[in-house]
């Protein structure tokens, strides 16, 4: 107790600035492919255990060197989070309810034994390097510049101990729309043969060890002609989540009410900000029920059957919401209604409408405070 008084903590006013000499030419917008390019600079932070949190540092975007026995590459010593900067009609820079993603990835860090950090301190810092970067944020809705915070053990040590050294970094690419010529109602393969978490295990950490298992089900998945995973838990196969977004069914309940009803956050849901976003429209439109409560594949396969589900979608970051237009389960294919009145539609009124309520706030459309002005 008496050492980690003294140790520093991470202080946005240490921030060193070393430029890059020549800056990347930009990649068009139609030419934007996710994931892919990255901007002139980056940060980092180092920290150990007995000094703490080291001056952070904006500086041009390079490759890491890192021994071959840090634990990162053994014990998967790793988290991260996913956020987006958005460009406004007025130029202004935004960043949608980034306060959440700091939290969350506090928690994620708490759960792999690497260290916390003050997040709003961390906000500040990315808030520089977005004002340096800012030519790489794309304009115009849609386009963001995808940000991704990373911490990662850093300890030369093979042996299995919570590391003593670490590294926070982070990197942003531009991005387009995930659906460049409106939606794109997707598939699911509701998948029984593998689990992607469960309770008391890590499901609501954004560790990059819940991720690779989930690669082998997400090519046989594709392989079956299913776009993602519906992930299922246990032998009733409870609904969890789809791919790497949270699940929401609207449907009519007994009572003939619409409800609209997403799993509950009981420790193997990842806590999604578009999750939570959704949720708190909902209960402000104030027009049907919101539930966070189980459900099962018989359940809903049984409700679709009778035509009481009204809309599926998934809910995340990178698309905020994702129509679901079907489910395979057991040899069987389950239709999603999306439009009732447009047998072409790819996505119901009520996606659609959540979509643009949280797009319009996170471009600065409609001013609310889950926007946060760089
Ligand atoms: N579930 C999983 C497993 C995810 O990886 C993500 C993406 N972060 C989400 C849900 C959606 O979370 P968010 O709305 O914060 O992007």
């Amino acid at each position: 107790i008496q050492a980690k008084r003294f140790t520093s903590k991470l202080s946005a006013s240490k921030l060193q600035i070393k430029k890059a000499d020549a800056l990347k030419p930009l990649v068009a917008n139609n030419e934007l492919v996710f994931g892919k390019s990255f901007t002139d600079h980056m940060i980092s932070v180092d920290w150990d255990e007995k000094k703490g949190w080291a001056d952070p540092q904006l500086h041009p975007y390079e490759n890491l060197s890192l021994a071959p026995s840090a634990v990162v590459f053994h014990y998967a010593s790793e988290c991260f989070e996913g956020m987006k900067a958005y460009k406004d009609a007025k130029g202004k820079i935004r960043l949608f309810r980034p306060d959440m993603n700091m939290a969350r990835m506090n928690r994620s860090t708490a759960r792999i034994a690497l260290p916390q950090f003050d997040g709003d301190e961390l906000i500040k810092i990315i808030g520089e390097y977005l004002k340096t970067d800012e030519r790489w944020i794309p304009e115009g809705k849609g386009y963001s510049l995808y940000l991704r915070p990373t911490m990662i053990g850093t300890q030369e040590m093979l042996g299995v101990n919570p590391p003593t050294s670490a590294k926070l970094f982070v990197i942003g690419c531009p991005v387009g729309p995930y659906y460049k010529t409106g939606f794109n109602a997707i598939r699911l393969l509701a998948t029984t043969e593998y689990v992607r978490a469960w309770p008391r295990g890590t499901g609501e950490a954004k560790i990059g060890g819940n991720y690779a298992p989930g690669l082998l089900p997400q090519r046989l998945a594709l392989q079956q002609g299913y776009q993602q995973n519906l992930w299922l838990f246990g032998e009733q196969h409870q609904l969890t989540e789809v791919g790497t977004m949270n699940l929401f069914i609207l449907l009519k309940n007994d009572n003939g009410d619409l409800e609209l009803i997403t799993p509950p956050l009981d420790g193997s849901i990842l806590r999604g900000v578009t999750r939570d976003s959704i949720i708190g429209l909902a209960k402000e439109w104030n027009e049907f029920e919101v539930s966070e409560r189980n459900m099962t594949m018989p359940e809903l396969r049984d409700l679709a059957k009778a035509g009481r589900v009204v809309e599926m979608f998934g809910a995340g970051t990178a698309c905020v919401v994702s129509p679901i237009k079907e489910i395979g389960y057991l040899g069987e294919d389950i239709k999603i209604p999306l439009d009732p009145k447009d047998p072409n539609s790819q996505a119901g009124p009520y996606a659609k409408r959540f979509n643009d309520a949280i797009n319009a706030i996170q471009y600065g459309e409609v001013e609310h405070p889950w926007s946060v002005v760089v």
